[in-house]
């Protein structure tokens, strides 16, 4: 069972909350009682990556039964990921890093984005539900590439995803626009990303408020990280990397391993803490942000304070200034304490901070440490790791690799690191280029070119054929059309 951040009196079941998206009073679903989740980890973790989101995910999602879960978890992945493994370890330096990258789309975000459509649907069965699930994303890049991938052609859904012309990378763009499905929208506002993210928000607000649904078969959701969904299916690669040290012999089962997880909305090493909460013998999570490092100065001091400068960088899927995950650690660390977590939630929008308890801070600190790094920083770690590994990681890999180094200097003799690895450096191509100290100008095809041809490093099959591709979807909209936009993909009309 799970319940609401934010009142522990709104309960719902798993398949119910993944329709949901949010809980009604605007709080995140969460497990009520962590010792009931605990799972025999030793055995599961000599599994399969593939057996172990099984195991995971029907400790999580306990109205979903194995055998169930078992087909979805098939169907998600098999074939769709460069391995087998899924999320391969790789050593690099002192550390180890977890890549996550292998996917469809070559983000980290493909992991819960290929499960998340096989649970909606399953979950659209089990609550009796016939109305299509209508999925609406707005994107910045990341995001809106790996829920097409996701949901394109998955029976009783349509996926609609809206980006800010001209606000996207020419690569990203590409990846969108040449999406192939039928139950596939894909259109570019005349605005920025926060347009497209308002005028998101304001098309769900105002279909409840209206009821402009009713009668139609069709109900809206979300595929952000705030969907229990999305979170679930990310725990489990903390499992697998905590096998493979076990596996290659660099740990004994029961010692502690520390992640260093690059972060934007707080679900990445949130999904790790649950998965410290199951039992894994995990010790620091380390919280890497860029120089949007609002999540530093908290778990350094306690202290939320959204009231500052936005800077956008070469990391953009971590420029975020609420997190809105963090909203679920607060619970767990108050004991959950859902009024308290009620109370920062209302500091936070009407005053733009909020303090913690003494308390809840000692518990942060006891599971938490933070670092961040400026772009030179991160470039400069891209540089160093690639001359010193051979290791070649993309801009927001690099703010955790820089985290985890400068964590080791002040912490000798710490336990294994592994460095969580987002994106394939592919996807931002003249960044990584830059940073190793090349000229960059031009088209980003060629600026991929020339980055394999300088490290060798294969480019990805689905971004290396995208030039290639049809581009499918070329409508352009004023933002103050996105409503009726909807409204036409639901009844069928492009
Ligand atoms: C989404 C994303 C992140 C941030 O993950 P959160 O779960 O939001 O903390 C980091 N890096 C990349 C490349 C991403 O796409």
């Amino acid at each position: 069972m799970l319940q609401s951040t934010r009142n522990e009196k709104i309960k719902s079941l798993p398949s119910e909350a993944v329709l949901e998206g949010i809980a009604p009073d605007g709080g995140l679903y969460i497990p009520t009682d962590f010792e009931h989740l605990k799972f025999d980890w030793e055995s599961v973790i000599e599994k399969k990556t593939r057996e172990i989101a099984v195991e995971v995910l029907a400790a999580v999602l306990d109205d979903f039964p194995k055998d169930e879960l078992r087909t979805l978890v098939e169907k998600a992945y098999r074939g769709k990921f460069e391995t087998e493994e899924l999320c391969p370890l790789v050593p690099c330096g002192k550390e180890y890093i977890l890549e996550l990258f292998r996917g469809p789309t070559s983000a980290f975000k493909d992991v819960a984005l290929s499960m998340l459509p096989q649970l909606t649907t399953a979950a659209r069965e089990k609550c009796g539900v016939q109305d299509e699930i209508v999925i609406l994303a707005a994107t910045s890049g990341d995001t809106g590439k790996a829920a097409l991938e996701g949901f394109h052609d998955v029976e009783g859904t349509k996926i609609i995803v809206f980006y800010p012309d001209g606000g996207v990378s020419r690569i990203q763009r590409a990846q969108m626009v040449t999406q192939e499905g039928k139950n596939v929208f894909v259109c570019a506002i005349k605005g920025n990303f926060d347009d497209a993210q308002t005028g998101v928000k304001a098309i769900f607000a105002e279909v409840q408020k209206k009821n402009l649904l009713a009668g139609k078969p069709a109900r809206l959701s979300s595929a952000n990280s705030i969907n229990i969904g999305r979170l679930a299916p990310q725990i489990v690669y903390y499992f697998k990397a905590y096998g493979d040290l076990v596996k290659c012999g660099r740990i004994q089962k029961g010692e502690k391993v520390n992640f260093s997880v690059p972060t934007g909305n707080f679900g990445n090493i949130l999904a790790g803490f649950f998965a410290k909460k199951m039992g894994l013998p995990v010790g620091t999570l380390l919280c890497a942000s860029n120089q949007n490092c609002v999540l530093t100065d908290f778990i350094r001091t306690g202290t939320y304070d959204k009231r500052r400068p936005f800077y956008k960088t070469t990391s953009p899927s971590m420029d975020i200034l609420v997190s809105s995950n963090l909203e679920r650690l607060l619970f767990l660390l108050s004991d959950g304490n859902a009024e308290e977590v009620a109370g920062y939630m209302k500091s936070l929008s009407e005053d733009g901070f909020y303090t913690v308890t003494p308390q809840l801070f000692t518990r942060l600190q006891e599971h938490f440490a933070a670092g961040f790094a400026t772009d030179e920083e991160a470039a400069a770690a891209i540089r160093a790791t690639y001359e010193e590994t051979g290791y070649l990681c993309d801009p927001h890999t690099a703010v955790a690799v820089k985290a985890a180094r400068e964590y080791e200097n002040e912490n000798p003799g710490a336990a294994p690191m592994v460095v969580l690895s987002t994106a394939s450096p592919y996807k931002f191509s003249p960044s990584v280029l830059a940073a190793l100290g090349e000229e960059v100008d031009g088209d980003e095809f060629e600026i991929m070119n020339r980055l394999q041809a300088k490290t060798g490093v294969p480019i990805p099959k689905n971004l290396a054929g995208l030039q290639k591709k049809k581009e499918l979807h070329k409508t352009v909209i004023e933002k103050e059309d996105m409503l009726q936009y909807v409204f036409n993909c639901i009844e069928g009309k492009k």
